[in-house]
């Protein structure tokens, strides 16, 4: 297990390593359940700790499998679920939540997030968060795919300010959120979890990124993921279904690369100039 991962500081004082697993895609289907939940236990061990699903990933299938693989270790794990932006009524949140914890077998959610915005006022999904919380069924809540308005406004309700992550579209080719939206959450130590990191894959085939891993020795994969790591206060959250793919991911983290190639990947896949919508997935 590794102890040298880099970490980010979630407003409750919980620390965890910058780097955790995503399950979308899990447990849709049954012949490819043992490597999805090795490859869990394989990013557990690799002291990756965060495991990111949610109750829409396999229509609840993905706990199923986050469930199973966390059978006899679920100290070690980090577990993030998210509700469906209809059952997000102060009731209905409660309700989806107690069915995540039925599917993951386990009784608290350390991080229970709102998975995009819909048509419930926030207020309601505050408070049945904050219920939540007071009945030690989740450790903290917070929101997925919210731009900087979303956050103001969420901040500007009562309890809003307890949200604890913000978690969005971040990767070397998609970079708009450093415009407004990174700086924004970095000013309030509120950790962002980056999704899609590796571009669901198609990063990987970039011409920069394919040079960079030229040059370092390195997988595409793993500049890809270097790229969102070297971020403060940024935790990624790859997916893979192949147990021997965490090992490769976890290296990402010993690269080191110099300020001309970060320069040079800049002018390759360029930051934002202005601002622009939050793209999401
Ligand atoms: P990723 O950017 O993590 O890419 C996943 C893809 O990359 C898979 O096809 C995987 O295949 C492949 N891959 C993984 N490792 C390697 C490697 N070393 N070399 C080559 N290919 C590799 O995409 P996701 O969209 O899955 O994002 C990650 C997680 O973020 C999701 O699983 C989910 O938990 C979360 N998410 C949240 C969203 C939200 O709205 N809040 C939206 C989208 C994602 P294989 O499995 O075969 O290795």
């Amino acid at each position: 297990m590794r102890d040298d991962l880099p970490t980010v500081s979630f407003p409750t004082t919980i620390t965890v390593p910058a780097l955790g697993i995503g399950t979308w895609k899990m447990g849709e289907d049954p012949d490819k359940v043992p490597d999805e939940m090795s490859s869990i236990r394989a990013a557990l061990e690799c002291g990756w700790s965060v495991v990111d699903t949610a109750e829409m990933y396999g229509e609840g299938g993905a706990e199923l499998v986050v469930g199973a693989a966390l059978r006899g270790c679920r100290e070690k794990a980090f577990v993030v679920s998210k509700v469906y932006p209809w059952n997000a009524s102060t009731q209905g949140v409660q309700d989806a939540c107690a069915r995540s914890l039925e599917r993951l077998a386990i009784d608290k959610i350390d991080l229970y997030l709102l998975h995009w915005r819909g048509d419930v006022p926030l207020t309601e999904t505050v408070a049945g968060m904050e219920i939540l919380r007071q009945q030690d069924m989740i450790g903290a809540w917070g929101v997925s795919n919210f731009d900087v308005d979303d956050m103001e406004e969420l901040f500007s309700i009562p309890g809003g300010e307890n949200c604890a992550a913000n978690q969005v579209l971040y990767n070397a080719a998609r970079r708009g959120i450093e415009f407004d939206l990174l700086p924004w959450c970095q000013e309030r130590s509120l950790p962002v979890m980056a999704y899609s990191p590796l571009g669901q894959g198609d990063l990987l085939h970039h011409k920069e990124i394919i040079r960079l891993s030229k040059a370092y020795q390195a997988t595409p994969a793993q500049i890809a993921l270097a790229f969102v790591l070297e971020r403060d206060g940024v935790l990624a959250i790859p997916k893979t279904s192949r147990p021997d793919r965490i090992r490769e991911l976890s290296e990402a983290v010993d690269l080191e690369i110099s300020d001309e190639d970060w320069a040079e990947l800049d002018r390759a896949l360029a930051p934002p100039a202005a601002k622009k919508p939050l793209e999401m997935i």
